[in-house]
């Protein structure tokens, strides 16, 4: 759960993943979960622009028709300038970074000054083994002074490992099969513990049953139909589908799909703590009426440190920071201990009221360097 306040320390009057301050210039989403879209209903109120990625506008743009929405293009750098309070420019570079494997929309961060590389990583799960991944962030690493503010969901020693989602997704479907394979009548109910986030095991289910799944949520459902390689996979049509999707949070009164022959599958990552690679990741819930599958969308404790180590950056700030005081300085001292070899350093997430000034920069040459750097 984020607990980041917003700011960029580096950028004045700029906000990202929190909107309850309606002073910014300008506001960034970098995905469509509940916790990165706290006082989301104030943008409404204002005209200054909201940068979010094409699938997530419209999420927005559906909910909140009056806010201000601008497009990031993946990979596409974007030079967004405007004037402070004290009629000073305030001048950098923006790029949605396609490579979180978090869920439908989701993208990093990242923004440029000259001299100063800021990368946000939203919530993410990514292997460094994803190739497709490592061009983009082998780049990012070049740029030698990057400023890290990182996805700490996991970042504990309760939570070293999870298995893949290839994994947990093959695993999802083994359960489903040997359920429905009962009879006609057998149904299974994925309950996650997100909205969104889930997609891909749509679309493996739909490759392996070459049936459709059914989706409780008509306003997600009408997200998913605009996606090609979803709208496939889904329908609203409950009774030509066995398998169907409700998160586990949504009351949701239409249930005659739910009877004795339905099997819930809870998919969550919290649930598992202290699971291992010698583990299995799936087990009977307590209810007896639901079994459970380790599903995670978010890194690691060891995919983390694999993900600092490779980037080596000059500074890190955890933006899902634990509520009590011994864990935040357990979190801290597990940063330090990942950073030490290349002496990085361990920010605070709260505001100090710091900022660097930003000097001119010929933003159009830059823009044209960045989009070359990162398409290659
Ligand atoms: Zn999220």
């Amino acid at each position: 759960m984020s607990t980041f306040n917003g700011q960029i320390e580096e950028i004045r009057h700029i906000s990202v993943d929190s909107f309850e301050d309606i002073a910014c210039k300008c506001y960034f989403l970098s995905h469509c979960h509940s916790d990165h879209m706290r006082g989301l209903e104030n943008l409404s109120q204002i005209s200054s622009p909201l940068y979010t990625t094409s699938l997530s506008a419209l999420i927005i743009q559906k909910k909140y028709p009056s806010i201000n929405v601008q497009i990031l293009e993946y990979g596409c750098p974007m030079n967004i300038k405007f004037m402070d309070d004290e009629d000073k420019e305030v001048q950098f570079i923006v790029t949605a970074l396609n490579a979180t494997g978090h869920c439908l929309g989701a993208c990093m961060l990242l923004f440029q000054l000259e001299g100063l590389d800021i990368l946000y990583t939203g919530d993410f799960r990514i292997s460094l083994k994803h190739a497709q991944n490592i061009n983009v962030l082998k780049e990012i690493k070049n740029y030698g002074s990057l400023i890290l503010y990182l996805d700490t969901t996991f970042l504990s020693q309760s939570y070293k490992h999870f298995p893949t989602q290839h994994e947990s997704s093959n695993k999802v479907i083994e359960i489903i099969d040997k359920h429905l394979s009962q009879s006609s009548s057998h149904r299974v109910c994925l309950q996650p513990s997100a909205r969104y986030g889930y997609e891909r095991l749509l679309t493996d289910i739909n490759k392996k049953f070459k049936e459709r799944v059914y989706i409780h949520e008509e306003a997600v459902y009408d997200q998913y139909l605009v996606i090609s390689d979803l709208s496939s996979c889904i329908t609203r049509d409950v009774l030509n589908s066995r398998i169907s999707l409700k998160p586990s949070f949504v009351n949701d009164s239409n249930g005659k799909a739910i009877d004795k022959n339905t099997l819930n599958i809870k998919l969550s990552a919290i649930y598992w703590r202290n699971w291992n690679k010698n583990c299995p990741f799936e087990c009977i819930d307590e209810s007896k009426k639901s079994v459970r599958v380790c599903y995670a969308t978010h890194n690691s404790e060891s995919e983390l440190r694999d993900f600092v180590t490779f980037l080596e950056p000059k500074s890190i700030v955890p933006t899902v920071m634990p509520d009590s005081f011994q864990e935040k300085e357990i979190m801290r001292a597990m940063i330090r201990s990942m950073i030490k070899s290349f002496k990085g350093i361990v920010e605070d997430p709260k505001p100090k009221n710091r900022f660097k000034r930003l000097r001119t920069i010929n933003s159009q040459k830059c823009v044209e360097q960045i989009s070359k750097k990162l398409k290659k």
